[in-house]
């Protein structure tokens, strides 16, 4: 079995009007303001998983900086996998600084069935991961639904890539100290923060800490795979592609390139995802 926990769908109303997103929304426009960078419909993402095999996949929502447009975008992720229940799950945005409207927002959505909210963008939604009196309500909502968070996360060091921002290990373990009880992926490998689980206390910190693959080929050498496994377990890694950004195959491709042995290798396909997102071993709901 094989889930992507980390592709990005857009409405086709979205991708028919992406100009007329790029000038409401700093976030939608510094990673889809070139054409070039692909949107893509829950449909086209299905018939992708069709192609490579891929069974399930999450997808996420990305940070929108402002209420609205986080609760017209959810809408479409509840809608899709409301049409796809065996292959969609979905992570659904908020803007935390919308304050009780957000909160409300989470309560709508997990009701709906999402299983996590992200991509969140702290440093697009100018949100300061350490203002208790925001992030507490949105926390104590996520740990009540017992939803995932995915963040977007980046390495301080290295070359620039569109969409890189300043989510560095440095600001996610601050994060984490503060909040330990969330179940957190932190997407990109966390921007390199597992490389600082040498660190007895970081390693403490990350009793909760996810890590996917997502975009993996354009940032690291495949040796990455050993040696964050090395460092925090295979059970802390996730396959996540970042799809339409690359394609799942290739991705997929680089995975089963690795030496892995045959149970880490679906741990990190199928396995830790399955079990954060809740699904039994036997008689799962897929
Ligand atoms: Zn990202």
């Amino acid at each position: 079995m094989i889930i992507d926990f980390h592709t990005h769908v857009f409405s086709p109303r979205i991708k028919k009007n992406r100009r007329q997103y790029v000038q409401a929304d700093p976030s939608f426009a510094l990673l889809y303001d070139q054409k070039n960078a692909r949107l893509a419909t829950a449909d086209e993402l299905v018939a992708s998983m069709d192609k490579e095999g891929v069974d399930m996949a999450v997808i996420a929502n990305i940070g929108w900086t402002t209420h609205e447009l986080c609760i017209e975008t959810n809408d479409y992720i509840l809608e899709s996998i409301a049409r796809y229940p065996d292959r969609l799950i979905g992570f659904g945005a908020v803007q935390p600084q919308a304050g009780a409207a957000a909160i409300a927002e989470i309560e709508r959505c997990a009701h709906a069935g999402i299983k996590g909210i992200g991509e969140l963008r702290p440093d697009m939604q100018l949100l300061n991961l350490s203002d208790r009196q925001v992030m507490n309500p949105f926390i104590e909502t996520l740990t009540k639904h017992r939803l995932i968070l995915l963040i977007h996360a980046s390495e301080p060091v290295g070359h620039y890539y569109t969409g890189k921002g300043n989510i560095t290990p440095e600001v996610l373990y601050h994060f984490m100290v503060a909040f330990p009880e969330v179940i957190t992926v932190c997407a990109h490998w966390g921007g390199g923060l597992p490389f600082y689980a040498l660190m007895p206390e970081v390693k403490r910190a990350l009793k909760n800490a996810y890590f996917d693959t997502a975009a993996s080929p354009f940032l690291y050498h495949p040796q990455v795979y050993h040696q964050v496994i090395g460092l925090v377990g295979s059970d802390r890694v996730i396959f996540g592609s970042d799809w339409p950004l690359l394609t799942q195959k290739r991705l997929l491709d680089e995975i089963n390139s690795l030496d892995l042995p045959p149970d880490v290798k679906a741990r990190i396909l199928a396995g830790n995802a399955r079990r954060l997102l809740g699904m039994t071993a036997e008689g799962s709901t897929v």
